[in-house]
C-alpha cells in the first residue's frame, strides 16, 4: 500500500484576517484569531512529524491550479474577481463571498489548496498510489460556481475531480462529505452531473442554514446524484455509523464509483468549537475504514481523502492521524488521551430523533431496507 501526501507550508499562509472567531473584526469587538487559522491543520502535520508518519507517506508534488482547471468548475467572473482582488490588494480578511476572507496574494495559496486536491485525486485516479491524504487549507467544499462561501475560495474537490475526468483518469466519482457542514457548493456544482454521486452528512441546517435537505436529490437527468443525510445535534460514532451502513454504503454500491474522495472536515469532533456533533478521533478511523472496505470492493481501493473544516487546533490532529493510520494501513500508533474520558459519557446510545433522521435519509434516497442490510 502506498499512501500519497499533498501538503505546501504556504498554504498555511492563507490569512484569513483578525476576527472574533468567525466573525471579521470590525472594531467593535476585541479581535482574535479567526476560527479557520493555520494552527488547526499544521499542528496536523507537525504530529504526523513528530511520530515519524510523514516517512511513510508518499509526498505528493503540487502545481497551483491554472486558470483552465478552475474555470472548469467556477465563472470566469468569478475568477477575474480574485485575480483583480490579488492585484489591487485589500486588507487581510478582505470579503469576497459570504463569510470567504482573502488576503492581498491569496489566490496563490488558494491555488496551492486546490492544486493538493488535484494531485491527490489524480494521483490516485491513475494508479500512482493506492490512497492519497491532501491537507489542503484553505478549505473548498463551501464554494460555488460564481463566489467563495464558508472560508472558502476555489472548490478543491471538485476542481481535483474535473481534472481527474478531463484526463480521462476517472469517470464516475463518488464524492463522500462528513464536514459537519453543508458540502452546498460540491453539491451545486455537480447538481446536473450523474457522473458525479455527492454525499453530505451534516448537521442539519446549520451552514448553510438553507440548504442540505433530504429533498435535494439532483436535477432532471442526474435523479439520486445527490444525498443529503441532515442528522440532530449531538450525533455520534453509533449514529454516523448507522448512516454510513444505511445510507453511504448503500448508495456508493448502487452508484459503483471509479474513486471514491471524501470531504474530510473534523469539525464533527467533539472538542469543535463550531459544531455539536460528538465525534471522536476513533470514530474517523471507523469511518476512514469503511470507506475503504467499500473502495476494495468497488473501484480497486481508490480513496482521496482531501481535507476541509475543523477547528479545534487541540483535537484535530488526532483525529486527522487517525485517518491517516488507516490510510496507511498502521494500526492505531497515537494515543488520543482524550478517548477514556469521551468513553465514560451517557446517554451516546443511538436515539430516536437519530434514527428518524438517517430512515428520512434511507427513504428519500430511494435506498429499500432490503439494499440497507450489509
Ligand atoms: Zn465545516
Amino acid at each position: 500500500m502506498s499512501t500519497g501526501f499533498a501538503w505546501h507550508e504556504r498554504m498555511m499562509w492563507h490569512d484569513p484576517g483578525l476576527a472574533v472567531g468567525a466573525v471579521p473584526h470590525n472594531s467593535i469587538f476585541q479581535p482574535g484569531e479567526h476560527f479557520e487559522n493555520a494552527e488547526t491543520k499544521r499542528r496536523l502535520k507537525n504530529m504526523l512529524d513528530g511520530y515519524d508518519i510523514t516517512p511513510a507517506l508518499d509526498a505528493l508534488s503540487i502545481a497551483p491550479a491554472r486558470d483552465e482547471d478552475i474555470l472548469r468548475v467556477h465563472t470566469a467572473a468569478y475568477l477575474d474577481r480574485l485575480k483583480a482582488l490579488d492585484l489591487t490588494g485589500g486588507d487581510s480578511g478582505t470579503e469576497f463571498g459570504d463569510s470567504a476572507p482573502i488576503a492581498p496574494g491569496g489566490l496563490g495559496i488558494a491555488r496551492l489548496s486546490a492544486g493538493a486536491a488535484i494531485a491527490a485525486i489524480t494521483s490516485v485516479a491513475s494508479g500512482r498510489v493506492d490512497n492519497a491524504y491532501a491537507l489542503s487549507r484553505p478549505p473548498g467544499h463551501h464554494a460555488e460556481a460564481d463566489r467563495g462561501r464558508g472560508f472558502c475560495v476555489l472548490a478543491n474537490i471538485a476542481i481535483g475531480v474535473r481534472a481527474a475526468q478531463h484526463q480521462g483518469l476517472a469517470r464516475r466519482v463518488a464524492v463522500v462529505d462528513w464536514d459537519v457542514h453543508h458540502g452546498n457548493g460540491t453539491e451545486a456544482i455537480f447538481y446536473d452531473d450523474p457522473s458525479v454521486l455527492t454525499i453530505s452528512l451534516h448537521q442539519d441546517r446549520l451552514y448553510p442554514v438553507d440548504s442540505g435537505f433530504v429533498t435535494d436529490t439532483g436535477a432532471p437527468g442526474a435523479e439520486g446524484s445527490n444525498i443529503n443525510v441532515p442528522l440532530p445535534p449531538g450525533s455520534n460514532g453509533e449514529t454516523y455509523g448507522h448512516a454510513m451502513d444505511q445510507v453511504v454504503l448503500p448508495a456508493l454500491r448502487r452508484f459503483a464509483p471509479d474513486l471514491i474522495v471524501v470531504a474530510c472536515g473534523f469539525d464533527a469532533a467533539i472538542l469543535d468549537p463550531l459544531g455539536r456533533m460528538m465525534l471522536t478521533s476513533a470514530d474517523y478511523r471507523d469511518l476512514t475504514a469503511q470507506i475503504l472496505d467499500a473502495a476494495t470492493a468497488l473501484c480497486g481501493s481508490r480513496v482521496a481523502v482531501v481535507h476541509e473544516g475543523g477547528y479545534s487546533a487541540a483535537y484535530v490532529p488526532f483525529c486527522g492521524a487517525a485517518v491517516i493510520e488507516t490510510l496507511l494501513g498502521m494500526p492505531p500508533g497515537i494515543e488520543d488521551p482524550y478517548l477514556p474520558f469521551f468513553a465514560q459519557f451517557g446517554g451516546l446510545e443511538l436515539n430516536a430523533p437519530q434514527r428518524a433522521a438517517v430512515d428520512a435519509a434511507t427513504g428519500a434516497a430511494g435506498l429499500s431496507i432490503a439494499e440497507t442490510v450489509t
